[in-house]
């Protein structure tokens, strides 16, 4: 029958009443830019995810170009992110003026560690990017804690990870303290709680993108931090810079979430949890149908995560066969992603070259990703992972 990769209809045709209200209610105010609905929203988002404040910007590159640029390195400072993310993880370094230096990623979760990150520390390290890749979170106790020490700003690329959540001591965040932070979100209770993506960092970026899991009609980003200056200066940057119309501190950009977008995001957010259990049911589901399929590795989750799958990424021998099999029974699959960042033309003056980083390069030949949107039914995953077997018994 076939099953596509993504169906984004059938979650409007649901909502299709409140989604078309929420923008009728903007056009008919004529108030398109800022206003009401982006507060709201930004409100709703931080209340959602224990964030003292919340930005909305443009989309989720902006979301981490303006954090970037409001830490105000040194032009040059070096910033570490894993070479296994998507492209705009390492533009937004590069277009904030600083210099991209690109580490590997555990091969269990797709993620960086400490270990990973402390492996290309320099001198020149001002800021790491741990990105919660396909919608779990990386170690976020252990990179806090080398960040600290050596003293480097953490901005946690949560494009696809809104809703992902990971047992933290409480404890642990009030003794903390950053020379480039002021988290203080410390509780009176000592024990261990769940932590939303986006609550640990100095800074985070989301993305509205159609595509992740809380997606818009369109581009839309936020950025969330628990330093109300720091908030301050990002919405700065977002209008040019300036507090003041006509009034500019700082060189800002034209970077605003848009208040339709705002105005549908709003509808979607109290069904952003009931769409994590069903992407997490349809995962078990593939677990359960793929666990004894030779030829395939399923996607761990580490202990004390919640594991939002923005995708659900196996490792697969003979992946590129795999692919044009399930494809010719009208199954969608995605490949994310097939090049490190490390060897990107564009970056070639960085002097990546292959060998570098093993587990990346080794990645990007292996996974790929299965159908997972939160509508899928258990007969579609049922036939997907059938599809999968078949191949690899054939
Ligand atoms: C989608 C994504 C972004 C960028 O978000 P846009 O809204 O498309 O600009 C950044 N990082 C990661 C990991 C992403 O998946």
């Amino acid at each position: 029958m076939g099953v596509p990769f993504l169906d984004l209809k059938l979650q409007y045709n649901l909502l299709k009443e409140d989604l078309d209200e929420s923008i009728g209610r903007v056009v008919s105010s004529q108030h398109f830019i800022l206003g009401p609905e982006v507060q709201s929203l930004e409100e709703e988002v931080a209340d959602y995810l224990g964030a003292p404040f919340a930005v909305g910007v443009a989309s989720g590159t902006d979301a981490l170009l303006l954090p970037l640029r409001a830490m105000e390195a040194e032009p040059g400072s070096e910033v570490i992110l894993p070479a296994f993310t998507f492209f705009a993880t390492a533009g937004a370094v590069w277009n904030a003026g600083l210099k991209p230096v690109f580490c590997d990623v555990q091969r269990e979760t797709f993620n960086v560690t400490a270990e990973t990150l402390e492996a290309v520390w320099t001198e020149r390290t001002r800021a790491v990017i741990p990105v919660h890749l396909f919608g779990q979170m990386a170690p976020m106790a252990e990179i806090r804690e080398v960040c600290r020490r050596r003293g480097a700003f953490v901005l946690e690329d949560a494009a696809q990870a809104i809703g992902a959540k990971q047992l933290y001591s409480a404890a642990r965040l009030g003794g903390e303290q950053s020379d480039h932070s002021s988290l203080s979100l410390a509780e009176e209770d000592s024990s261990r709680g769940w932590m939303m993506a986006g609550a640990l960092g100095d800074a985070a970026a989301f993305s509205f993108f159609p595509t992740k899991n809380l997606g818009g009609f369109g581009d839309g980003g936020l950025v969330t931090t628990s330093d109300e200056g720091f908030a301050e200066k990002v919405s700065k940057l977002r209008v040019h810079g300036g507090k003041q119309m006509y009034h500019h501190e700082m060189v800002g950009t034209n970077s605003r979430l848009d208040a339709l977008q705002a105005a549908v995001l709003r509808v979607k957010l109290p069904y952003l949890d009931g769409w994590a259990e069903a992407r997490q049911k349809n995962a078990a589901l593939y677990d359960e149908i793929l666990g004894d399929t030779e030829g395939v590795t399923l996607p761990t989750v580490a202990p004390g995560n919640s594991h939002v799958y923005n995708q659900y990424t196996l490792k697969a021998h003979q992946r590129d066969e795999l692919r044009d099999h399930l494809a010719e029974r009208g199954i969608g699959s995605g490949l994310y992603y097939p090049l490190g960042l490390h060897l990107q033309e564009c970056f070639g003056d960085l002097g990546g070259k292959a060998g570098d980083l093993p587990v990346t390069e080794a990645l990007t030949e292996e996974v790929v990703s299965l159908p997972i949107f939160p509508e899928l039914t258990e007969g579609q995953v049922t036939e997907v992972a059938e599809a999968v077997r078949e191949f690899y018994s054939g």
